[in-house]
């Protein structure tokens, strides 16, 4: 079996790919108020184009797929798409992430479609406080959540960005709230991912802040969760509630990197952090076979970087976290 393995050894079989740049929420820590600088429809891959490209990297040995955006279900049709992509050989696992606005029409179609797991953003329970973060609404949020409940994903994780003086006062009443409904629950670290991530970086703050606040009301015992992914897990004693914490900054994950993203527009970004990315588009609308494809995947994959500079260089991303899906 084929392996897409990096300069620094590392087996990359994940991918994120983002479906489209836009999104209906403007998360602060994510994207400006006012922002409508987004990629141009002609430029976007059609299912056709995602489909050859999903292919490839399945026979490349990509085992997972993640849609993400922008917000995933702001593209049209994306239970079709996840429908074909859950089909290509090779591609056993994939996961959607979104903020659940839209859940409650698609989920049970996302179901049948093939996704296996989702991921709902969710900073903060408070209506008032929620709009102030994402400019939406709550509820809404809320019943798409219930509708993938419902639908019979499992497990749902609930992502909370944790920011100083912003949503930290929450983090305890957020783990009442997922062992209550059976989520998972992780917590990540602000990123200086453009400049609307930079302006949040000011109210970052260090997740082992977080977890002493959860031991005085939990007992925290040690946890593992399937799946690969970088965020560090415990239980909670006398409960399901697993805990995750993301902790790029204050504890970087990056030697244990699997994966690499695929922006709405085809670039193949090698590193969150870093600007790198080699296009496919071109290749794609130049009539490549399937032959150059790869190669040009396995090109990329030889530049991928050891590891992200977000506290070296917290300047250095222009894009948005929008455009690669985080
Ligand atoms: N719209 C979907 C959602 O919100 O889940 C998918 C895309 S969103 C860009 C993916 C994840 O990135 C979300 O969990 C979001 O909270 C996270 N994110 C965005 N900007 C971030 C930042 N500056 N630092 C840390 N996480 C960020
Ligand atoms: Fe949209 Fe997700 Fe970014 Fe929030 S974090 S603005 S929901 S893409």
């Amino acid at each position: 079996m084929k392996r897409l393995i990096d300069p620094f050894g590392r087996s990359i079989d994940y991918l994120r790919l983002s479906v489209t740049d836009r999104c209906d929420l403007r998360c602060d820590y994510c994207m400006p108020r006012g922002f409508r600088d987004f990629e141009e429809p002609g430029d976007w891959l059609d299912f056709g184009e995602i489909e050859r490209v999903i292919a490839a990297f399945g026979r490349l040995g990509t085992r997972r797929v993640r849609l993400t955006g922008g917000e995933p279900l702001v593209r049209r049709d994306l239970p079709k798409l996840a429908a074909r992509l859950a089909r290509l050989p090779g591609i056993e696992d994939l996961s959607l992430s979104t903020n659940a606005t839209r859940l409650s029409r698609h989920a049970r179609e996302l179901r049948a479609a093939g996704i296996s797991r989702i991921n709902v953003s969710l900073d903060s329970l408070r209506p008032e406080r929620f709009k102030q973060i994402t400019q939406g609404r709550l509820d809404k949020v809320l019943s798409g959540l219930m509708a993938a409940k419902d639908a019979g994903f499992a497990p749902i994780k609930i992502n909370m960005v944790v920011m100083a003086g912003v949503n930290d006062d929450e983090v305890v009443d957020m783990a009442r709230f997922c062992i209550e409904h059976d989520f998972t629950l992780r917590f990540i670290e602000t990123m200086p991912v453009g400049n609307t991530g930079r302006q949040a970086s000011a109210r970052y703050l260090d997740l082992a802040e977080v977890r002493s606040r959860l031991e005085r009301h939990f007992e925290l015992l040690p946890g593992v969760m399937p799946g690969g992914g970088p965020a560090r897990y415990v239980r909670v004693a006398g409960t399901r509630l697993r805990i995750g914490f993301i902790t790029p900054i204050s504890q970087h994950f990056c030697e244990t990197c699997n994966r690499v993203r695929l922006s709405v527009d085809g670039d193949i970004y090698l590193c969150l952090g870093q600007n790198d990315k080699v296009g496919l588009r071109p290749l794609l609308r130049a009539g490549a076979s399937d032959e150059q494809l790869e190669q040009a995947i396995v090109g990329a994959i030889a530049r991928k970087p050891q590891r992200h500079e977000f506290t070296e260089k917290p300047e250095q991303l222009l894009r948005f976290m929008s455009m690669t899906g985080g």
